[in-house]
C-alpha cells in the first residue's frame, strides 16, 4: 500500500483522516455485512482508494454513490470504475452534501470507514435529519474505538454520554467488528470499531434539537447531579418522578426523551 501510494505521488493526507485499509481479510468480513441486493443503493463515505468499494462493486446493487472529498482520489476512483454504469463518484464533502437528493431513492445503506477527525460530526448530521425515519435504512460505519464505545454505552457506565443517548434514541445500534490499527496504512494511533445503525421510530416525535439541548446541559458536567445541571427543568423532573439526586449517566434514553418532550 505504501509503495502504491508513493509511486502515484500520493501521500496520505492527515487533514482528511486518510488511513487506508489494506487487510483483505478484514474487507471481506466487513463486506459480508453488506448483503448483495439489486433493490438497494449504497452510499459509501470516503471510499479513498476503493478498498471496500472493490468488494461492493462485485455485488449487485442498484447504484453505488461514492462521496470522496479528496479530488485526486475521487478522479482515480472515477477512472477505476468508469466501466461500471451503477457507480457514481461524487467529489464532495460528505458533511456538506444535500442528502435530500437521496430521499427520492428507496433502500439506501450508508457505509464508510469514516475519517476519524470528523466522524462524530458526520454521525450527528445523519441523526439530526428532521424527517424521521430518514432516507437510509441502515448505516455501517467505522469509528475510532473510543467513540464507538461511547455510541453503544448503556446507562450507569462511565462511557455513557451525549452521543450514546442521541444515537440510541434514533437507531438500534450494535457492534459488528473490531478493526485493529494494524490493518491500516498509515497506522493510526488507535484501533477502530465498525458499528451498525438501524433507524427506529420509538422517539420519532421527540424534537431532536430539544433532546440535544438537554443532553448538553446534563453531560457538560457529568459529575454533577441533575438537580444542578437540569436546574431550570426542575418542574419537569418532578412531573416525571425523576430523583434529582441522580447524575447524568444514571438516566435512560427513554427518560431523556421524556424530558425533551416536555420542554
Ligand atoms: N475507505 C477507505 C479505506 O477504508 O481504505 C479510506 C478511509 S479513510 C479513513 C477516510 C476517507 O475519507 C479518505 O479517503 C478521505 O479522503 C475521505 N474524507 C475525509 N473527509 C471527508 C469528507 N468530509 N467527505 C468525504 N470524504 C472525506
Amino acid at each position: 500500500m505504501k509503495q502504491l501510494l508513493n509511486t502515484n505521488k500520493m501521500y496520505p493526507k492527515k487533514s482528511l483522516g486518510q488511513n487506508f485499509i489494506f487487510d483483505k481479510n478484514f474487507i471481506n468480513k466487513l463486506g459480508e455485512y453488506v448483503n448483495s441486493d439489486p433493490n438497494y443503493s449504497i452510499i459509501e463515505i470516503g471510499p479513498g482508494k476503493g478498498a471496500l468499494t472493490d468488494n461492493l462493486v462485485k455485488k449487485e446493487f442498484k447504484k453505488i454513490y461514492l462521496i470522496e472529498k479528496d479530488e485526486i482520489l475521487s478522479n482515480n476512483l472515477a477512472e477505476k470504475y468508469a466501466h461500471l454504469k451503477n457507480v457514481k463518484v461524487m467529489n464532495k464533502d460528505a458533511l456538506l452534501v444535500d442528502y435530500s437528493f437521496f430521499s427520492k431513492i428507496k433502500n439506501v445503506i450508508i457505509v464508510g470507514n469514516l475519517p476519524f477527525n470528523v466522524s462524530t460530526k458526520m454521525l450527528f448530521n445523519w441523526l439530526e435529519i428532521k424527517n424521521w425515519p430518514p432516507f437510509y435504512e441502515k448505516m455501517i460505519l467505522m469509528f475510532q474505538k473510543e467513540v464507538a464505545c461511547r455510541v453503544i454505552a448503556k446507562p450507569n457506565n462511565g462511557r455513557y454520554s451525549r452521543i450514546s443517548v442521541a444515537s440510541q434514541s434514533r437507531c438500534s445500534v450494535k457492534k459488528l467488528l473490531d478493526a485493529p490499527a494494524s490493518i491500516f496504512y498509515p497506522q493510526p494511533k488507535v484501533d477502530g470499531v465498525v458499528l451498525e445503525f438501524i433507524p427506529i421510530c420509538d422517539y420519532k416525535n421527540v424534537n431532536f434539537s430539544n433532546l440535544q439541548k438537554i443532553l448538553r446541559l446534563s453531560f457538560n458536567h457529568r459529575r454533577k447531579k441533575i438537580k444542578t445541571t437540569l436546574k431550570k427543568h426542575r418542574k419537569i423532573l418532578k412531573d416525571l418522578n425523576l430523583d434529582d439526586n441522580l447524575r447524568p449517566e444514571n438516566l435512560s434514553v427513554d427518560e431523556y426523551c421524556k424530558i425533551a418532550k416536555l420542554i
